[in-house]
């Protein structure tokens, strides 16, 4: 090999603080907290505070490879953490709040977490279970003295107080790029919970992934607010795409709901946003029920879950904004696809347009392919539906110290089985149909759950809706679908019928249509298909 003249210098997170510190020291970071004031700052003083948390670390005992658990909401004392805990070496262990108790005390203890920052508004998660976690050794509450709530915790200690009078410069390691960098369990719908852990080589490539040009706004002048936690999976990179293109970044705490993010878009000059459905549901119903408009967002990106039609063509037609839905997942980092924005719109108008939006494309770095169930490769011509698989240097090679689910998840050939059912097409273009768990086999015939969920939501009494599938005596199954009306609305099984007739193929037609108040969500915000079929193991289809 003749081996190129360059620079051996690794791809490090700390790094890309220290870079907005510089170049862009005054750009803000602003957080709502959770006592509710508004906080904000430059990247200048953002990196100082987190030099003096990686002393704080180092004084808690905190070495390189450490786990150090993190249960909190967006603010600007979980940025720090994202930085200062990786900057040292250590592994930023985020964990979900709203995870069950059995499930939380299975990851603190698998993934071994030696600390646990915690926000005060959230210590009754953990006051409850302390005894399940003898590994932990301290629990930090990420507040100042003044605001510390009484807790039962044993050894609870005072972020500020431990930030206070350390140094505001610290020498970083110079890490190996493939060390640690953080993790995140997966909330698993069978079995235990699995650890994807990054690494520092990975982060800042799914960083640099994202800003491809065309897809999210970010630069100078632009503002991205992340609705997605930073507990789920890295608020999909934005905490550090937004530091190393200048983009400021505004953190929205606790407050989720439609009302509270709208005020933070617009007195904060936001352009661009990022959550699931579920949110932009939620945010939708507070602007029609208001009458508010935009004045400066322009993206809005979907992910995590299909987004119905409905929504694309709400937010596209009613307020002016470009819709891009991204496709990923704990195990990717988790972006891999985004937006359709290119010469495949070209041409399209209203409705061809927005179902255009439907689709993904695959950023530079990750590889996809489509696999039947003899392990064939499939073509991407956008109807063959099949397993998706990826690669790439921001996709897990294995989970943390789980063998027997490793095993499983990857291919002897190296690639990961998403478990996902999807069509490719365009060549790049990703469009998600199912999950393999919940798929739906009609007589052998494949029914996309995710389709036949959105023509459904097109009715515009419907809220919600999921479809499963229901055993029958001919067919082996049949979909039932389960639907959320809209406050006040009670469309009826005939209406929903007479709406999907020319919408979908014949024999796609739910057997049975049933109303719920509310569909069961999991920690994530996702329908749990699962708690579904178990709400419905009794129900015979009145076809069978
Ligand atoms: P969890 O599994 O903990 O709910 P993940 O975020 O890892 O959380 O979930 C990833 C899954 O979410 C994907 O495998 C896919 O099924 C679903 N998903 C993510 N993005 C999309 C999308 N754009 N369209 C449809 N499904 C999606």
């Amino acid at each position: 090999m003749l081996e190129g003249q360059m620079m051996d210098r690794p791809l490090q997170i700390i790094d890309i603080l220290k870079h907005a510190a510089k170049a862009f020291p005054t750009i803000e970071v602003v957080s709502r907290t959770v006592e509710g004031p508004i906080h904000r700052y430059g990247y200048r003083d953002a990196y100082k505070r987190t030099a003096q948390l990686a002393h704080a670390l180092k004084a808690l005992g905190i070495e390189e490879g450490d786990r150090v658990g993190t249960i909190a909401w967006n603010t600007f004392r979980h940025f720090e953490l994202y930085y200062g805990v990786s900057g040292i070496g250590a592994v930023c262990h985020t964990l979900n709040p709203r995870l069950f108790a059995d499930q939380l005390e299975y990851i603190v203890n698998h993934a071994d977490d030696r600390v646990i920052f915690i926000d005060s508004n959230l210590l009754p998660v953990v006051e409850k279970m302390a005894d399940k976690f003898p590994g932990v050794k301290a629990y930090i509450v990420m507040s100042d003295r003044e605001n510390m709530p009484e807790t039962s915790l044993p050894n609870a200690l005072c972020y500020e107080e431990l930030l206070a009078g350390q140094p505001e410069t610290f020498d970083w390691p110079l890490l190996d790029e493939k060390t640690a960098s953080a993790m995140c369990y997966t909330s698993g719908t069978t079995g235990n919970p699995k650890g994807s852990l990054y690494s520092h080589r990975s982060t800042v490539l799914h960083a640099l992934g994202l800003l491809a040009p065309g897809v999210m706004p970010f630069g100078l002048g632009t503002c991205v607010l992340p609705v997605v936690p930073m507990f789920h999976v890295q608020a999909w990179g934005q905490p550090y795409a937004a530091p190393i293109a200048g983009t400021k970044l505004v953190l929205p705490g606790p407050k989720l709901d439609g009302e509270s993010i709208y005020e933070l878009l617009e007195n904060e000059g936001v352009t661009l946003t990022l959550g699931v459905p579920t949110i932009w549901m939620g945010l939708l119903t507070h602007l029609r029920e208001t009458g508010k408009r935009f004045t400066t967002l322009s993206h809005l990106v979907s992910g995590g879950a299909a987004i119905p039609l409905s929504m694309i063509k709400a937010y596209e037609e009613e307020y002016g904004l470009n819709v891009v839905q991204g496709w990923g997942m704990t195990e990717t980092s988790p972006v891999c696809c985004a937006g359709a924005n290119g010469p495949e719109m070209e041409g399209l108008e209203g409705d061809a347009r927005h179902e255009q939006k439907l689709r993904q494309r695959q950023f530079f770095g990750v590889e996809l392919r489509l696999i039947d169930e003899d392990g064939n490769e499939l073509p991407h011509d956008g109807e063959t539906q099949g397993e998706l698989q990826c690669r790439g240097p921001w996709i897990i090679n294995g989970y943390y110290r789980n063998e027997e689910a490793s095993a499983a998840a990857m291919t002897g050939d190296g690639w990961f089985r998403t478990g996902d059912v999807a069509t490719i097409s365009d060549g790049a273009l990703l469009q998600i149909t199912d999950r393999t768990k919940d798929l739906i086999k009609s007589g052998g015939e494949w029914i996309s759950s995710i389709d036949l969920e959105n023509e459904a939501m097109s009715h515009p009494d419907v809220a919600e809706a999921a479809a499963i599938a229901m055993p029958h005596p001919k067919w082996q199954e049949r979909p039932m679908l389960i639907i959320v009306a809209h406050p006040g609305k009670n469309p009826g099984a005939e209406a929903i019928r007479e709406h999907l007739k020319s919408r979908i193929a014949s024999w796609w037609m739910p057997d049975d249509i049933a109303f719920v108040e509310e569909l069961p969500h999991t920690a994530t915000g996702k329908v749990s298909k699962l708690q579904l079929r178990e709400r419905f193991k009794d129900h015979v289809l009145s076809t069978a």
